[in-house]
């Protein structure tokens, strides 16, 4: 998968890429993230990209003209892939829109800053517009990290478990259970019995139990959309009731 980021601070992005498992998903050539810096595309000699909004008030706006060069010029005109303008105004980032995105060969995203950008670029060169949450950072750059994360987590062969994505929190429309590990007591504090039994059903029947009690106390709008088999039921039921039983 390939993903051009626009950014005025361009810097921000490598240390993070470059950890952990992004790192190695683009040394395996599953990912490959390239960094455009929008003010490169600024035509006059200060390289100005911002200005003041027409009709006053405070703050800056990022110009139109430097952002549509910068992504025309390395994507072409009109650009065929996905542009995706991060935003609070977009809609809502969740599991669901990272596995959507992560079935595209090549995305481009747009990072905003001070006020935003023109409204032309929104409508005339975003086709798309994602928000991480409903609170307002100071730039697109961590959102645009955060997308890429949660997306480059669903690429196949991306994470060293291929199970680890199956079970994770949102996946199956539930938070995953606790984990737990070495040592065996810690601060007089032990691992749940069941975890060291070696009984492969069991553990999965807790995990599984664990999961649906989690998300019952934590969330329970995630479960209400959840759908549960009638086996999911009896087990909330066991531990969630436990003195009526
Ligand atoms: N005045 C704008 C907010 C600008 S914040 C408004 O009220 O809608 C500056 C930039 O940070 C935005 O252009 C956007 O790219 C980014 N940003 C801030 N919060 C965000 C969020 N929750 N999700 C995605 N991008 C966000």
């Amino acid at each position: 998968m390939r993903v051009d980021v626009f950014t005025l601070f361009p810097d921000l992005f490598p240390p993070y890429l470059e950890a952990s498992i992004l790192g190695r998903a683009q040394l395996a050539g599953l990912l490959q993230v390239s960094v455009h810096n929008i003010r490169d595309h600024a035509t006059d000699k200060h390289q100005v990209t911002d200005d003041e909004p027409y009709g006053g008030g405070g703050g800056m706006v990022m110009k139109p003209e430097p952002i549509f060069a910068a992504v025309e010029s390395v994507l072409g005109a009109p650009p065929q892939v996905p542009v995706i303008l991060l935003s609070p105004q977009g809609r809502p980032f969740t599991q669901a829109v990272a596995q959507e995105l992560g079935k595209l060969p090549h995305l481009a995203l747009i990072c905003g800053r001070y006020e935003g950008v023109d409204e032309r670029v929104r409508a005339h060169l975003a086709t798309d517009e994602i928000s991480i949450g409903d609170y307002v950072l100071t730039g697109g750059e961590l959102p645009a990290l955060v997308l890429i994360d949660a997306v480059a987590r669903t690429l196949p062969d991306a994470l060293g478990d291929p199970e680890g994505a199956i079970t994770d929190s949102h996946a199956g429309g539930l938070l995953e259970h606790p984990h737990y590990t070495r040592p065996q007591i810690f601060r007089g504090w032990e691992v749940p019995e069941t975890l060291l039994s070696g009984d492969h059903a069991r553990i999965e029947r807790w995990r599984r139990q664990q999961s649906l009690l989690r998300t019952a106390q934590r969330r329970p709008d995630l479960l209400a959309r959840a759908g549960l088999s009638k086996t999911d039921r009896k087990l909330l039921d066991e531990v969630q009731e436990p003195e009526t039983k």
